[in-house]
């Protein structure tokens, strides 16, 4: 009998971490709040197409290993499927198809011409060559190469990605293609038709999101104690842009532990001291956990991490006044619950972290014209776009008395239900 009810409860648990699960369930609630009939949910609960490949990379050693790796497309009514290519060892199939499912519901808050995709392949970046690395990158589009391309699908860096990869992985669909194809994919170095802000821009975005959420909040953001949890490309620009901005960073962390100091913490040494995969606490003996970090007394927690990180189990604890997410789904559907109950605004990934994909948007758009902005006019047009779409869900928030996540669902999710009816799918 106990173990009975022990297997029951660990389903039930990892019912609440599927984050395909979760994000199917505010789908649906924000298409009945639309008015939209079940076959859109149909439609909408899964990506329309889904492609799993086998990566024979010839490792350093000598060795052959078989590499697996994904690619979503989520919807393409509205135009070709973008979003970006995770490596981590954590990969998984349905992971995958919600982070592609994410994608459409940013394009769709932003105003992109795109739906969303995703793509990833288990692997541990951390623990392979340079060398091994382009081998999987190059094998990984080869392996794709028939879903993608400029007008299909158009991938981006995302997790333990970065310019060096999108350079090696352009390269490559170049090759393929007999064509130089710049339009293939985003997030490249400048000298290969990158983007001005590229790099900075989804830490930029969620800079935007925090200073309109600390107005509407009346926290004035000199002074303000941050803690961001992360410090990978979003975190660690983010942890810059907040001390620039006369905020004290008082918590950041890595995979391997957090920093915590209540006066605040040595941004600009931390920042020189990361290593390209963001991990920064080994070097120091002081350390509490993740978990830990989450729950001190702060004004703006940011989680800039991975997956499932404010739950049930702690949202109770979170002392913060403000949460803004720049990871991809670090709070549960019940962790949003207990957050909002509590009075705490919760600006939801799918709005704070669209920064990213829509310098990407202006990247491609300089690729397909061969005519390239300023940095200012990239910083200007972010700018614009981010605080539209901020106060267009915070005000739908308010008009329909839903939280900040189902409202960023409801603007999200309509554009493509709407192309969807159009093209007459549904
Ligand atoms: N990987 C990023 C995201 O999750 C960016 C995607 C893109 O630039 O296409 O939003």
């Amino acid at each position: 009998m106990v173990a009975d009810k022990n297997s029951e409860k660990s389903i039930h648990n990892n019912d609440k971490l599927d984050v395909l699960k979760s994000t199917q369930t505010v789908i649906r609630h924000a298409l009945e709040k639309l008015g939209y009939p079940e076959e859109v949910y149909e439609l909408l609960r899964e990506p329309i197409r889904f492609l799993t490949v086998k990566i024979p990379v010839r490792m350093d050693d000598g060795s052959v290993k078989i590499f697996t790796g994904y690619r979503a497309q989520h919807n393409d009514a509205v135009g070709p499927t973008k979003g970006g290519i995770r490596f981590h060892p954590e990969v998984s199939e349905r992971e995958v198809k919600a982070l592609s499912i994410w994608m459409s519901l940013k394009c769709g808050i932003v105003d992109l011409p795109y739906g969303g995709g995703k793509g990833g392949i288990i692997c541990d970046p951390r623990n392979m060559s340079f060398r091994e690395l382009e081998r999987l990158s190059r094998g990984y589009v080869r392996a794709i190469s028939q879903i993608v391309g400029p007008t299909k699908d158009i991938p981006a860096p995302d997790v333990f990605t970065n310019s060096q990869i999108m350079a090696w992985m352009m390269d490559e669909y170049s090759r393929i293609d007999e064509f130089n194809s710049p339009g293939f994919i985003t997030g490249k170095p400048l000298v290969l038709g990158g983007s001005h802000g590229r790099e900075s821009a989804t830490a930029k975005g969620v800079t935007i999101c925090i200073r309109e959420a600390a107005k509407k909040k009346g926290i004035k953001l000199e002074g303000a104690r941050v803690i961001v949890q992360g410090f990978g490309n979003a975190g660690s620009y983010l942890a810059k842009f907040m001390h620039d901005a006369g905020a004290n960073v008082i918590g950041i962390s890595d995979a391997y532990g957090a920093l915590h100091n209540p006066n605040g913490l040595d941004v600009d040494y931390l920042l020189d001291r990361r290593d390209s995969f963001g991990t920064v606490t080994k070097l120091f003996k002081n350390t509490i956990t993740n978990k830990e970090l989450l729950e001190q007394d702060c004004d703006i927690l940011v989680p800039a991490a991975i997956e499932n990180q404010i739950t049930e189990d702690n949202a109770y604890d979170i002392k913060a006044r403000i949460v803004v997410e720049a990871a991809n789904g670090p709070t549960t559907l019940e962790g949003t619950r207990i957050l909002s109950e509590r009075g705490i605004l919760l600006v939801p990934d799918v709005l704070a972290s669209a920064g990213g994909v829509t310098v990407s948007y202006f990247e491609w758009v300089q690729n397909n014209q061969g005519y390239y902005w300023t940095e200012e006019e990239v910083e200007e047009k972010l700018e614009k776009v981010m605080v539209k779409s901020f106060n267009n869900i915070y005000d739908t928030a308010e008009m329909r008395r839903v939280d900040m996540r189902l409202a960023a669902y409801m603007v999200g999710v309509r554009k493509m239900a709407e192309a969807s009816r159009f093209r007459g799918w549904i």
